[in-house]
């Protein structure tokens, strides 16, 4: 029996490949790429799957990492607090309803974890850079749990002493006793979702505090001036006109905040914001095409007022916002996670915490790590950690990834971004690729394209195939 050739195989793939991964990869043909150059966002974040880690195994694979001191890098933990006074509409991450109760024994155990984990060889042998206190809603806890957290964290993290200790807050009941107990504790990052701030809109999405109340809590928390502010906006909410979005950006730099992102919004199918528009009790969210025409306003607005831009989606105003959490885990990073329903990363290996309460506590009781799901890194991890690192950051250093992996990247990838380029989504130019306002707003498109690209010739069993030959015969 004859044995198909490498690039027969490749060929076979492509033209066997129905249309629709074809627009996929290449994109819609279209003179308005910002809006139409594809039909949807096809990822919340770009990401390459590797193996599923058995459940028997995922204790006895942590436990080895544990026991070795791990590779010299920045390090960031990560810890859930997976409790909301409310539940927002457009929530696709609601775990639980506050409850003292509840909080007080989940506490307990999360510093249990801390206590665990800190014994192990890996967590004494390098400082951790960043910390994230993230949920859910960590401004939910009381005071006293609060100040038992933070204080857990400096007990058992060897904290850099540049660290970064961001704590994810709602102005809803954050009162000035909270904010100084994480202030006092070492807290320097206070991000708050704060989404719009117009009440109207606020209200709509299920947040409690108008325009008045958040202006005065965030000019407060500017004029203690001991921690960087962070703000997050959303574009494409119900009721969110042009004018609106324009005036929340605007917004956001009149009060002077150190730093702030602007998200686009995702409507989940089994969101209760879903719900509400397919009842009628609210109008549609902005379609995927008019929310493309909000990026580039809101990314127009932060560029006149001269915010420096440190991702895709953010920007800084001054040198107090590092952003050095999000860099480190969107690049793949060590990240530990402790909690509920946390997710981290070590050596491309993924981990995530039991998302129930209930079994996490019993679990941490029992002694053990409470880890419900893993999976192994896929060959090449480490290049498409880079790839989605460095995409996030609008660019991608096409010379320096193919010296480092010894491949001709800019060759392998020449049928997508020879069809990119005519579009107008990205430039390139001294070995590197840029994207442009358009590829930034499709940047999670691209990104999942280029890695399965790769994957698909990886999986043809060869990095050097010539494509652009390939190409030219098919
Ligand atoms: S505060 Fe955050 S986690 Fe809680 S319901 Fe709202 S969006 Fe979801």
């Amino acid at each position: 029996m004859q044995t198909m050739s490498k690039a027969d195989r490749f060929i076979k793939g492509m033209t066997e490949m129905p249309v629709v991964d074809k627009k996929w990869l290449f994109g819609n043909e279209t003179d308005d790429p910002l809006r139409f150059a594809f039909d949807a966002k096809r990822v919340i974040h770009p990401s390459v799957r590797g193996r599923t880690v058995p459940a028997e195994e995922i204790l006895t694979r942590w436990d080895a990492f544990m026991r070795q001191s791990g590779r010299r890098s920045k390090r960031a933990i990560y810890i859930h607090i997976p409790f909301c006074q409310t539940r927002c509409l457009y929530c696709g991450f609601f775990q639980n309803f506050l409850n003292k109760d509840l909080e007080d024994a989940y506490i307990d155990r999360l510093i249990t974890e801390l206590n665990m984990n800190s014994m192990s060889l890996f967590m004494k042998s390098h400082p951790v850079h960043a910390v994230y206190i993230g949920g859910g809603t960590p401004s939910a806890l009381s005071v006293q749990n609060i100040e038992r957290l933070i204080q857990a964290i400096h007990l058992n993290i060897p904290l850099a002493n540049d660290y970064e200790m961001t704590f994810e807050s709602r102005f809803h009941e954050f009162g000035d006793d909270k904010i100084n107990a994480c202030l006092k504790g070492g807290v320097n990052r206070f991000s708050f979702g704060v989404q719009s701030f117009d009440t109207k809109v606020r209200k709509c999405i299920g947040r409690i505090d108008d325009r008045g109340k958040i202006i005065d809590r965030l000019n407060y928390l500017m004029s203690i001036d001991n921690a960087a502010v962070i703000i997050d906006l959303m574009y494409g909410m119900p009721h969110q006109t042009m004018d609106v979005w324009e005036k929340d950006v605007t917004t956001l730099i009149e009060i002077a905040i150190d730093g702030g992102d602007l998200y686009q919004l995702n409507v989940y199918e089994d969101s209760k914001l879903k719900e509400a528009v397919q009842k009628g009790a609210l109008p549609s969210a902005a379609k995927t095409s008019e929310q493309a025409v909000m990026f580039k306003r809101g990314v127009e607005i932060m560029e006149k007022a001269r915010y420096k831009r440190l991702s895709i989606c953010h920007w800084a105003r001054n040198t107090r916002e590092r952003n050095l959490y999000n860099q480190l885990s969107k690049s793949g990073f060590v990240t530990v996670p402790f909690g509920a329903g946390a997710g981290g990363k070590i050596e491309g290996y993924t981990f995530f915490i039991d998302r129930d309460i209930h079994s996490y506590m019993k679990r941490i009781d029992a002694g053990e790590k409470p880890l419900m799901f893993m999976m192994s890194p896929p060959d090449d991890y480490e290049l498409y950690t880079e790839i989605i690192g460095e995409m996030d950051l609008g660019r991608l250093n096409i010379s320096m990834l193919s010296a480092r992996y010894g491949v001709d990247l800019e060759n392998m990838l020449s049928p997508l971004l020879e069809a990119w380029l005519a579009k107008g989504l990205i430039t390139m130019s001294d070995g590197f690729l840029e994207l442009t306002v358009a590829g930034q707003f499709w940047y999670v498109n691209l990104t999942q394209a280029m890695l399965d690209w790769l994957m698909m010739i990886k999986s043809n069993g060869n990095h050097a195939l010539n494509i652009k030959a390939i190409a030219a015969q098919g």
